[in-house]
């Protein structure tokens, strides 16, 4: 059975330019090349976990504008459903404004238009998407209140509830409490707990503070080191994969699009961050974010 995924998020459309350098303030300079791509975080774990195999919805507000088109095109060509997708004439789609100079640095600007503008209405009206779903994955990209909101609705529907916990920003003990899966990366994990995360043993602390704050399972992304878990049976360090890393943007969405399915598949904690560590490790072997997630036949041999 394919297990049903909601992801609740964000859409941007990503508009990158390359260039030699970054520029100066009040400076004009040419760069290229230049490539427009769907992105934000929302839209990337869904891409992650439908390439993957599950059945996902994507709950998500698109302007009514030509991004907001391509953006429902992109979903519908991944097998997504958009029974979820409102529309609105209020605002555009949420847009990326990404610089990338030589040394692989990069500026990023991100103007969240219909993004922001999703609602705890706009998720009633759509609460059968939810309701329905074995879990819902949700990420910092839409507003805080709706984000609170879901969990807790998710949460006393018994869905499982994933909540990847970027962009960094404080949360509170109530959602928290209805999280069952936190996945912050390093710096993530330090700004909510308030502890220096900087390796496994400063990541075990925090874990041990997002279990008292009332989160089921933290996991906390460690980069190439793989995966700090604190399940029932403990903690578990699950290291990461070695690969010739080529770009890592898009490395925390495609972990979190996998632990996912890999949960949703009934997989035990060990076996699904081995599974979310493998995704994630291909997913950097590629340029890009959504289009470099892998495909499950990818996973499963890389596994082996
Ligand atoms: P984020 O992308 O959100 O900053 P991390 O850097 O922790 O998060 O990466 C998320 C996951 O991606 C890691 O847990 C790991 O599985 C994988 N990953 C990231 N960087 C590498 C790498 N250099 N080599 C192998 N796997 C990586």
């Amino acid at each position: 059975m394919k297990p049903k995924i909601a992801v609740v998020g964000s859409f941007n459309t990503d508009l990158t330019v390359f260039t030699p350098r970054m520029p100066a303030p009040g400076e004009t300079i040419l760069g290229g090349p230049y490539y427009t791509g769907p992105g934000g975080k929302g839209a990337n774990q869904a891409v992650a976990a439908a390439r993957l195999g599950a059945q996902v919805s994507m709950v998500v507000k698109l302007g009514q504008d030509y991004y907001g088109d391509q953006a429902l095109e992109n979903l519908v060509q991944e097998g997504i459903d958009t029974r979820g997708v409102i529309r609105t004439a209020d605002t555009h789609t949420g847009v990326a404004f990404i610089v990338v100079d030589q040394q692989g640095e990069n500026m990023i600007v991100v103007a969240s238009g219909a993004n922001a503008q999703l609602t705890p209405a706009d998720i009633d009206g759509v609460r059968d998407v939810i309701t329905g779903a074995d879990i819902v994955l949700l990420q910092l990209e839409i507003p805080m209140e709706t984000v609170a909101y879901t969990a807790a609705l998710a949460h006393a529907a018994g869905v499982t509830v994933l909540l990847n916990p970027a962009p960094a920003q404080p949360l509170s003990a109530d959602l928290l409490a209805h999280v069952d899966y936190l996945t912050p990366n390093e710096s993530e994990a330090q700004l909510i707990s308030g502890l220096p995360v900087a390796d496994v043993v400063g990541a075990e602390a925090a874990a041990r503070w997002l279990t008292a704050q009332g989160v089921r399972t933290p996991v906390i992304t460690l980069g190439a080191k793989g995966a700090l878990a604190s399940g029932a049976g403990g903690f578990m360090h699950v290291p990461g994969r070695k690969v010739e890393v080529v770009d890592t943007t898009g490395a925390g969405d495609a972990f979190n699009g996998a632990l996912a399915v890999a949960l949703g598949e009934g997989k035990d904690l060990a076996a699904a961050v081995a599974f979310a560590n493998t995704a994630a490790a291909l997913q950097v072997t590629q340029r890009g974010t959504a289009p470099a997630m892998p495909r499950r036949e990818a996973v499963e041999s890389f596994l082996t």
